[in-house]
């Protein structure tokens, strides 16, 4: 928002539109001076229609899904329904530096569904196209992955096992076309745990590496985040990847009462359960329950945007750090031998 101010200062006659996934589900937000067109509609057809009447006032005011000024106040229009398949064909970049996954490679991104069926409650991907859980068509997703000519896909799917009998489906179609990629993708714990069976074919299918939100290790924070899941879930979840030579990238959030004993057994944890790569992620507070602010800049790092209750923020901080520079030595020295 203060860029878009110091835009609109600099170029008054500039159109600034806000969109994105923040947009999408909080565009009370962005109800800014600065702001000219709000876009929160699912999917992009919306906006292609808005682009081809070159943002029209008619158009503008008969498009779903955007929140626009008349006299000076925000109007909101509704939005349209869920989507279930991209109208448009990506447009493919062919140089994908800028989505390098740190001591992975570079990977295309390719999306396979919308939102998640699970309710866990700090989430907010659930939250987007209507809450519902959709699926394209799974001969589009295939054409489009065998269209690519990249060899590492990252299929951004919020879940991309959340449909076993799909999944399943997908490898075994990976299998018979021939197609000699390396996937990456999320996957719950307890989906691996209960899919033990599985797993060996996913990984024949190209998935060297799984994406999963342990989040954390402690039940009781489990279960305030609606995981369903356990700390002994968790921990077998690494266990079976390992078993199959897949690489669990684990995922915890810390929250804000967060205590020292909290980060040495998440600490522990890695160390015992041996966990080569993971994120950690503060807590983001990102409702518009939060008293209509956005308390976040910067939603993917490890920007603190609360004040912990159980020590500083600068402790807090390092505390974190920590956690990453013990990652980056652990890749460098591998990297070394
Ligand atoms: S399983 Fe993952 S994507 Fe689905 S609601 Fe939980 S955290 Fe969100």
């Amino acid at each position: 928002l203060k860029i878009s101010a110091k835009l609109k200062k600099k170029f008054p006659g500039l159109f600034i539109i806000v969109g994105g996934n923040n947009a999408e589900l909080n565009w009370t937000l962005y109800y800014s001076k600065s702001i000219d067109l709000i876009y929160h509609d699912n999917g992009l057809k919306t906006f292609d229609a808005l682009i081809k009447a070159s943002f029209s006032r008619e158009a503008v005011k008969s498009a779903s899904g955007v929140c626009y000024k008349e006299n000076g106040k925000w109007v909101e229009n509704a939005k349209g329904e869920a989507i279930c398949e991209f109208e448009f064909e990506p447009l493919r970049l062919t140089d994908y530096k800028k989505t390098n996954l740190y001591s992975l490679g570079s990977f295309a991104l390719v999306k396979g569904s919308w939102s998640c069926p699970h309710k866990c409650s700090f989430c907010c991907c659930r939250k987007m196209n209507n809450g519902k859980y959709t699926l394209i068509n799974l001969e589009s997703l295939l054409c489009e992955i065998e269209k690519i000519a990249h060899d590492k896909i990252f299929l951004v799917d919020d879940d991309f096992f959340a449909d076993k009998t799909r999944s399943e489906e997908f490898c075994k179609a990976i299998l018979d076309r021939n197609i000699k990629k390396q996937f990456i993708a999320y996957a719950r714990a307890d989906f691996i745990c209960e899919n033990y069976d599985m797993l060996p074919l996913v990984k024949s299918a190209g998935f060297s590496n799984i994406l999963v939100g342990l989040e954390a290790i402690n039940d009781d924070i489990l279960k305030s985040f609606s995981k369903q899941t356990t700390k002994e879930i968790n921990e077998k979840c690494v266990r079976n990847l390992r078993e199959n030579n897949i690489d669990c990238i684990c995922s915890f959030i810390v929250t804000p009462d967060f205590t020292r004993k909290n980060f040495n057994d998440l600490k522990f944890f890695i160390k015992r359960n041996k966990i080569q790569r993971y994120l950690i992620s503060p807590l983001v507070p990102f409702d518009s329950q939060i008293n209509g602010k956005i308390k976040s800049k910067r939603l993917d790092g490890i920007a603190i945007n609360f004040k912990p209750k159980n020590m500083t923020k600068v402790e807090y901080f390092i505390r974190l750090c920590i956690f990453y520079a013990r990652l980056f030595i652990n890749y460098a020295l591998k990297r070394g031998k």
